[in-house]
């Protein structure tokens, strides 16, 4: 049976790092799968080369159709909000465009809640609780999401997360053999993200690493700059890939309607009506 999948992220590249092997399997095993992001990331961090025309968010959107592309995404949306940036600072909002942390729940449910709608969803990707390690547009996403699918009758959502006791020992075998930039928020995923007891579906995507692989290269401009928690990509990249596929050959999810202790699935559609 053909399902339809449809992952919501926060910002062009977040796809990469935690869904990007579940959609590209969804997609080679034949499953419609869409993709929106609540942002353009217009306050990614870029070197010069991608930012001084201030035209960044248009081309991180460009980037994030090259990364659709590279894993069998049929359409892309943007929900038409603007990266709210790290920090505790709100900066003004561009024209004509609202600071995602700045907009209304319902309204920005709703505008998510008419493509579920239209592309009669199965299965919603969202994030877990924490936002994963925390960015306000992220803990937004989860908030949105869950609110979209409750207007739009959407019978799954999955929570995009990682156990952060095997992430963290991930990272641990990766700083013997690899220096992470200084910049590399090493002690985020010490409290991020979700304990692996919550985890509801583990999902297989080493065959799908090369596909996440260039999902990740897509996104050029986030692996331009130095600093910030949001710029790990260049980082990841740089890991060697016998390791790369072992770190990014699983990824999780946690559903909330699922009392946590069953047993994990191993597939995202499992159990659908
Ligand atoms: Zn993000």
């Amino acid at each position: 049976m053909t399902r339809t999948l449809v992952a919501f992220h926060a910002h062009p590249d977040d796809e990469a790092l935690l869904t990007s092997g579940t959609m590209a399997r969804a997609a080679a095993e034949g499953h419609r799968v869409v993709t929106v992001v609540a942002t353009d990331g217009d306050l990614g961090l870029a070197s010069d080369e991608y930012a001084a025309d201030g035209r960044l968010g248009d081309r991180r959107l460009a980037e994030l159709r090259e990364s659709a592309a590279a894993l069998g995404v049929a359409r892309v949306e943007w929900l038409g909000y603007a990266d709210s940036g790290l920090g505790d600072v709100t900066h003004p909002d561009p024209p004509g465009r609202e600071r995602f942390i700045r907009a209304d729940i319902e309204e920005a449910a709703e505008r998510l809640a008419a493509i579920l709608r239209e592309e009669r969803a199965d299965v919603l990707l969202t994030y877990d609780r924490n936002g994963g390690y925390g960015h306000r547009d992220h803990v937004k996403v989860h908030v949105v999401g869950a609110r979209a699918a409750e207007l739009a009758g959407t019978p799954r959502v999955l929570e995009a997360t990682v156990p952060r006791d095997s992430i963290n020992r991930a990272l641990d075998l990766a700083a013997k053999i690899y220096d992470f930039p200084p910049e590399f928020d090493r002690d985020s995923f010490r409290r991020a993200f979700s304990a692996r007891a919550e985890i509801t579906h583990r999902i297989s995507v080493r065959r799908y690493a090369a596909a996440k692989r260039a999902s990740m290269r897509a996104h050029a401009s986030q692996a331009s700059a130095e600093g910030g928690a949001d710029r790990t990509l260049a980082a990841f990249l740089r890991i060697p890939r016998p390791l790369y596929d072992l770190v990014f050959g699983r990824e999780w999810f946690v559903d909330p309607a699922r009392p946590p202790g069953g047993q994990v699935s191993t597939d995202i559609f499992e159990g659908l009506p």
